[in-house]
């Protein structure tokens, strides 16, 4: 159930599936350097990710509305990791539909099968892996503290 801080998404049906053979489905893309979710994206048929068409990018809004705001390549940015910085993928049109694209830069990014919602579930995740460094703080203070407790007994 998404709660109210989420948008759950559905899946565009236009002739640009159908010409997939269906098998349409939302897609979580991260940031390979840094883990960071960059984009929702939906797929449409079979094969590898090689590009991102701008009219299947769902979220975050600045990226989805790059749809209604771009009409040729030229004035396009590159798609870039927000957090890193990382160069993920660059302008190119594909002429059989002639639909504006970002062609992927093999490598740069991760994708996890998404039901839709977005922020996507990957942020509990985050808060779970700062758990897990928290814990390992916690540790070093710890020991931190045996090594200043020799020290004082040392210094009597
Ligand atoms: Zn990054």
């Amino acid at each position: 159930m998404a709660d109210q801080n989420t948008t759950q998404h559905s899946l565009k049906k236009d002739k640009y599936v159908s010409t997939r053979g269906g098998n349409s489905h939302f897609l979580d893309l991260f940031c390979s350097k840094c883990n960071q979710h960059f984009a929702l994206y939906q797929k449409d048929g079979h094969g590898r990710l090689l590009r991102m068409y701008l009219d299947r990018i769902f979220a975050p809004h600045e990226l989805a509305l790059l749809q209604s705001k771009m009409s040729n390549k030229t004035d396009m940015p590159n798609l870039k990791c927000p957090k890193c910085n990382a160069l993920i993928g660059t302008p190119m049109v594909y002429e059989a539909e002639r639909r504006l694209a970002f062609r992927l830069i093999h490598g740069s990014f991760v994708k996890k099968k998404s039901d839709g919602v977005y922020p996507p579930a990957q942020q509990t995740q985050n808060s779970h892996n700062t758990e897990k460094g928290e814990k390992y703080n916690a540790r070093r203070k710890s020991i931190a503290r045996c090594f200043d407790y020799q020290l004082t007994f040392i210094s009597r």
